[in-house]
């Protein structure tokens, strides 16, 4: 299941086999459309790797058409080395053969059901907007009537808005769109390279005009840096704006393990002087980083959620995210 467990479908994805070929290519060094530069959005360097993947589709229907992320946010637990990267996380692999794998696996599927992606890393990065391998993924999910859920942070899955309103006319389409942190500074520290907070909401107020349902994931929240009554308090006024499907929150904290607890220290030190020290002393090495505002922040959320309609059940939203309507399934097949 692509997002029962997140964990299981990291594993997943970081043994996916590969078959890593020899080229190598600059990423894109064109300024993106809000003019950013790649050495400004600190992507200057990156490169792509190239490979032929045997398989496409994990056993739940996800899948990751790239490996690695070059958005760079100082908590990502993607880059762990449990993964097992052998070279930088943020120098993407690229999985080539994608669409065609894909295509394959769609074709040969005896009943309809939802495709996900965007689990190990952002289906719209920067990459994406010279090789839309996600585009062309959609385009077959588009043709051959599946659903689609999909997790972006970019306000570049707005390009493939008409495939989203297809596939969400022709079957159902879910975005989930990560929001942790409110104040638009902050923000553009602990997620540097993709757009802030407030154009996300646009984004997700954009889909809602075009009648795609949004799921938000409240997470992760950092101890001394988000996880204020202020950060939670702007992002559900975000969500109800935005008229949200469901907000998906697992608790008010992260989680550090070797490879992201580094990255995340030195981070730290960079922009937060003395926070360091304050997680070391606090924290030492746990996994599991619970904000010590945990309950009283939880309680907001689901009183407000409440209010408003909003799901907020894990279980709930899981389902309703691999839930393929299959009244829509028959009327296509009428249609042949
Ligand atoms: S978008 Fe996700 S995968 Fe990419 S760096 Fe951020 S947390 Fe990691």
């Amino acid at each position: 299941m692509w997002y029962s467990s997140r964990q299981e479908e990291k594993v997943l994805s970081a043994f996916c086999d590969v078959r890593i070929l020899e080229h190598f290519s600059n990423a894109s060094q064109r300024p993106d459309e809000k003019g950013e530069s790649p050495r400004r959005s600190g992507q200057m360097g990156a490169k792509m790797h190239f490979v032929d993947a045997k398989g496409i589709l994990s056993s739940g229907n996800g899948m990751n058409i790239y490996r690695g992320c070059t958005h760079g946010c100082i908590y990502c637990d993607s880059r762990s080395k449990c993964y097992q990267f052998t070279h930088d996380f943020e120098d993407i692999e690229v999985k080539r053969n994608a669409p065609e794998l894909l295509e394959r696996a769609l074709r040969s599927k005896r009943k309809k059901c939802m495709i996900g992606t965007g689990a190990m890393c952002d289906p719209y990065m920067q990459c994406e907007e010279q090789l839309k391998l996600t585009g062309k993924c959609l385009e077959l999910i588009d043709h051959y009537g599946f659903g689609l859920a999909i997790q972006t942070k970019s306000d570049r899955i707005l390009r493939d808005l008409e495939l989203l309103k297809s596939i969400n006319r022709k079957a159902k389409c879910v975005v989930q769109m990560t929001l942790t942190t409110y104040d638009e500074e902050v923000c553009r520290i602990v997620e540097p390279n993709v757009c802030t907070t407030k154009r996300r909401y646009e984004v997700l107020e954009i889909l809602k005009e075009n009648g795609i349902p949004t799921i938000v994931w409240l997470s992760p929240l950092l101890p001394w840096i988000n996880d204020t009554r202020e950060n939670i308090e702007g992002i559900l006024r975000y969500c109800i704006q935005a008229k949200v499907y469901g907000i998906l929150c697992f608790g008010i904290g992260l989680t550090l393990r070797e490879g992201n607890r580094e990255y995340f220290y030195e981070a730290l030190e960079r922009h937060f002087p003395g926070l360091r020290k304050k997680y070391h002393n606090q924290y030492g090495y746990a996994y599991e980083i619970a904000s010590g505002r945990q309950k009283e922040l939880m309680e907001i959320l689901r009183r407000t959620c409440k209010e408003y309609g909003i799901v907020c059940g894990t279980k709930e939203l899981f389902d309703y995210m691999h839930a393929f309507p299959e009244e829509k399934g028959y009327e296509q097949l009428s249609l042949f």
